[in-house]
């Protein structure tokens, strides 16, 4: 049985992010691999060595500070699980809150878990819109779109983004690059949401769930005709091929 923790799911959930909760256990019920899901609100105890798959969603900066301060009672434990392996998928405020800090207009430094090496500073501008970005995931390039909106520019230190941005602005508009990645963990600025359009990449993270649990990560192929013409409708717009 593969345990799906989705974190905050009343203070993260922009533009849908919930989404990506429903194809990751819909994707896995169409193939009969048992799933559970546990919701975690704010102020409720999380066991993250429990969990098989963790997901946060994006949130306003306020969401993002109350969320911050319950979150860092369990950071240790977060950051171990993460070190063990665990699969995780951060969106946007979600991804911001994995990192070192957050720099706000008026210079206040809000602290981050600091799980992961970057860190974000709010920008003037709010970059909103489509994104295109190309990934490089067990072995594979293709390219994946979803929706941004965030004013925070995001810096990585050493850590690998999760993708190449091909249009939109994805970290911070400047060095064109997309999200992070560490171990099985997974942070994006594409809202969406990102897993219901972007097939391939929803069942690497089922497929690393898997491996994690010792059972097999092999997966039966779906019909993602309906998937991959959503994705493909956005990849049109911003005139990028699929890959
Ligand atoms: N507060 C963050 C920002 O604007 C995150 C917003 C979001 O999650 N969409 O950068």
């Amino acid at each position: 049985m593969l345990q799906v923790c989705h974190l905050y799911p009343d203070l993260l959930n922009l533009y849908g992010d919930r989404g990506n909760i429903i194809a990751f256990v819909q994707r896995c019920r169409w193939r009969n691999i048992p799933v559970s899901v546990r919701a975690i609100n704010l102020g409720e105890p999380v066991h993250f060595k429990d969990y098989d798959f963790v997901f946060l969603g994006g949130g306003s900066d306020r969401e993002q500070n109350l969320i911050a301060a319950d979150l860092i009672k369990r950071r240790d434990e977060f950051a171990a699980a993460i070190e063990d392996g665990l699969v995780v998928l951060a969106i946007c405020g979600g991804y911001q809150l994995l990192g070192k800090y957050y720099l706000t207009l008026d210079h206040q430094t809000i602290p981050g878990l600091d799980i992961l090496d970057f860190y974000t500073r709010a920008g003037n501008k709010r970059m909103v819109g489509n994104v295109a970005v190309e990934v490089n995931l067990g072995g594979k390039k293709f390219n994946i779109a979803g929706f941004e909106n965030h004013s925070g520019e995001t810096y990585l230190g050493n850590i690998r983004p999760l993708g190449r941005v091909l249009a939109g602005r994805g970290n911070n508009g400047v060095d064109g690059l997309e999200g992070a990645r560490h171990k099985n963990v997974f942070c994006s600025y594409l809202h969406g949401p990102l897993l219901p359009k972007n097939a391939g990449l929803a069942d690497q993270l089922i497929a690393l769930a898997l491996a994690r649990r010792g059972m097999e990560p092999e997966l039966i192929p779906l019909d993602d005709r309906i998937e991959n013409s959503a994705c493909q409708v956005m990849l049109d717009r911003l005139r990028v091929v699929k890959g």
